[in-house]
């Protein structure tokens, strides 16, 4: 692979640690909204409802099969519910306050900066992600990852999510790359390291939830460090 000039990354959980930093803002909106006291659930038994229900609906968004508004409407309700808690007003609260809460956190995945400082000097870098636009800029604003990027694209400037390749299209122009020397690194399976391979394009798989999919031509790591073998 030593022909790769751009080095592409997705955003959440492949940079930008959202899972860590999603749950320390809904931790502080359920201690500042005093959950526990009212409903006897601790903070750590609403937490997988969540995640399920987040992670189920994101899956559907990608599949082309509810909107991001309809996420919006539906993920704080159904965890709340499916917990026990049945108070659509407080569900209603939790996605009004979340994102706003959520830019208050900035950790970003074990490993990203040691990553980052050894590409830049070698390879130009991007960002192509599928988060929402005004809250994707103020991630990489406004946390460490700021500064090494040339381009970011994102999904919703032409309304469309990857995998469908038309992100991908968009990604290289703005980079002014060749699809031959880029190559990409994300951690969904499908909207990452398929999409990118069915573009064209070489791609890495980031494991993190150590879900082991795997096919031939695409590689395969489970922690930041390992991108150095293949760049
Ligand atoms: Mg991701």
């Amino acid at each position: 692979m030593n022909t790769i000039k751009h080095v592409f990354f997705d955003l959440d959980n492949t940079l930008w640690d959202f899972r860590k930093n999603a749950k320390l803002a809904l931790e502080k909106l359920y201690i500042k909204y005093d959950v526990e006291k009212k409903y006897n659930f601790t903070f750590d038994q609403f937490h997988p409802y969540y995640h399920d229900s987040n992670e189920g609906l994101w899956a559907l968004i990608r599949d082309k099969k509810i909107t991001k508004e309809e996420l919006r409407a539906r993920r704080f309700k159904e965890a709340f519910d499916n917990l026990g808690i049945n108070n659509d007003e407080l569900a209603a609260i939790f996605e009004d306050e979340y994102m706003e809460t959520i830019t208050n956190y900035n950790e970003v995945v074990d490993g990203a900066m040691e990553l980052l400082e050894y590409l830049k000097p070698k390879y130009k870098l991007h960002i192509i992600t599928n988060g929402f636009i005004e809250v994707s800029k103020r991630k990489i604003e406004t946390s460490d990852l700021n500064g090494y990027f040339d381009t970011v694209t994102y999904a919703d400037e032409i309304k469309i999510l990857k995998p469908d390749p038309r992100i991908y299209t968009l990604a290289i122009q703005k980079a002014k790359a060749n699809v031959e020397e880029s190559i990409y690194i994300g951690d969904d399976w499908i909207a990452d390291a398929l999409g990118a391979k069915e573009f064209g394009m070489s791609s890495i798989f980031f494991d993190r939830l150590d879900d082991n999919f795997s096919q031939e031509g695409i590689a395969t790591i489970t922690h930041l460090d390992e991108v150095k073998k293949y760049l």
